[in-house]
């Protein structure tokens, strides 16, 4: 166990946020005192409820604290009585100004089944049995921030443009994270493009490929084209173990996987830069539509934790530990109501306590 002081903040954020933060502290208190951890935890709001406090969704306060932290836990944010506010005003805000300002280029996207869970998937269950990839996906460049880039709306015929641009640097470091990634999992990358159109595709294909050699060659490494990886993920999406992406093809193959797996509060994400801090968050949003009746499932959130164990806090075996506990959770029929299929279920807060009884 390592000995230093770990530094994290909780920005639990709006809605179902907060209650799934709640839950997910309560786990990590539990593992600070009967570990012993040295955990340094600061909680501060952001989204909406910083708005309402502060007037901006994310305070100067907020974004040094992170800058200082080893993990930060993001909860969710935004509300409806937000959506007419100006854009920089917005709870969205918040979370593309912390990805911005801490450069969290890596956005890494598990999509996993629990086997008890299968009938909640589209797929058969044959096929999506076992099911445990990793999406990384780059999240700083590519086609959403190339320049140039606007609406050209004063020449006739009018238009639009994007840029879809990636140098070397971008291209190593985020392909660096994949094969890591690997190294820790079943050691196969396949890396996504557009290469037969795309000469950002070729190039990119071109660069993995070098630092495969150079560095990796000891992972598994294939390519393949967007559109058929998105066909693969449907068809047999256990073929895969780390799949590489950049921005744009990344953000679709993320939501198509993590879809399979038919259960949104489930799943965890991890945006780390290159000092591997990271900020850790649910896929899912702040769902008003159950916000404040303790009803959340608070897993994605508790899964969060776990990787910013694993990947920023390096303290694997507490990772694997907690991963542990939600696989028996589950396999003892524990259900939140979105996966209860209509039958029993517990409470939010009810779930963390019988985490933390299984890691007792
Ligand atoms: P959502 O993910 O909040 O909810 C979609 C559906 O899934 C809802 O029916 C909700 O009840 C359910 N759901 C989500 N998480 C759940 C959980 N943990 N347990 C049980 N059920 C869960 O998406 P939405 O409704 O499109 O968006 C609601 C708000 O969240 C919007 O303001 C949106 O901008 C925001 N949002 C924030 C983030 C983020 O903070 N990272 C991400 C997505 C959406």
């Amino acid at each position: 166990m390592s000995e230093m002081r770990h530094k994290i903040l909780a920005l639990p954020g709006d809605g179902i946020g907060q209650e799934v933060m709640d839950a997910t502290l309560e786990v990590l208190d539990f593992l600070s005192s009967k570990k012993s951890l040295d955990i340094d935890l600061t909680i501060m709001p952001v989204g909406g409820t910083s708005y309402d406090q502060h007037g901006v969704p994310l305070t100067n306060d907020a974004l040094n604290a992170a800058k200082q932290s080893d993990a930060i836990l993001f909860g969710a944010v935004g509300a409806p009585q937000y959506d007419n506010l100006a854009w920089d005003k917005r709870p969205e805000h918040a979370l593309l100004a912390l990805r911005k300002e801490l450069n969290l280029f890596a956005n890494l996207r598990p999509a996993f089944l629990f086997n008890e869970l299968a009938d909640a998937s589209s797929l058969k269950a044959d096929i999506i049995k076992d099911l445990d990839i990793l999406i990384v996906r780059e999240l700083t460049g590519g086609l959403y921030f190339g320049e140039p880039r606007g609406i050209y709306a004063d020449v006739s015929p009018k238009r639009a443009l994007n840029t879809m641009v990636y140098d070397e640097v971008e291209i190593d470091r985020i392909a660096r994270v994949a094969f890591e990634a690997a190294a820790r999992r079943k050691n196969k990358v396949c890396s996504v493009d557009k290469a037969n159109v795309l000469e950002v595709s070729k190039f990119w294909r071109e660069q993995v490929s070098a630092l495969h050699t150079k560095k990796f060659s000891d992972i598994g490494l294939s390519h393949m084209l967007a559109d058929n990886a998105a066909m693969q993920l449907v068809i047999d999406p256990n073929q895969f173990d780390v799949i590489l992406a950049s921005n744009l093809f990344g953000d679709i193959l993320s939501d198509i996987a993590a879809t399979l797996t038919g259960s949104i509060g489930m799943l965890p994400s991890a945006s780390l830069n290159e000092k591997n801090v990271g900020m850790y968050e649910p896929c899912h949003g702040s769902a008003p539509d159950i916000a404040g009746e303790s009803i959340a499932n608070p897993i994605a959130m508790i899964l969060s934790l776990s990787m910013a164990m694993r990947y920023s806090l390096n303290m694997v075996d507490l990772a694997d530990q907690l991963d542990g506990a939600v696989k028996t959770f589950i396999a003892n029929g524990g259900r939140t109501k979105d996966i209860a299929a209509g039958g029993a279920f517990l409470k939010t807060h009810e779930v963390a306590q019988e985490i933390i009884q299984i890691l007792s």
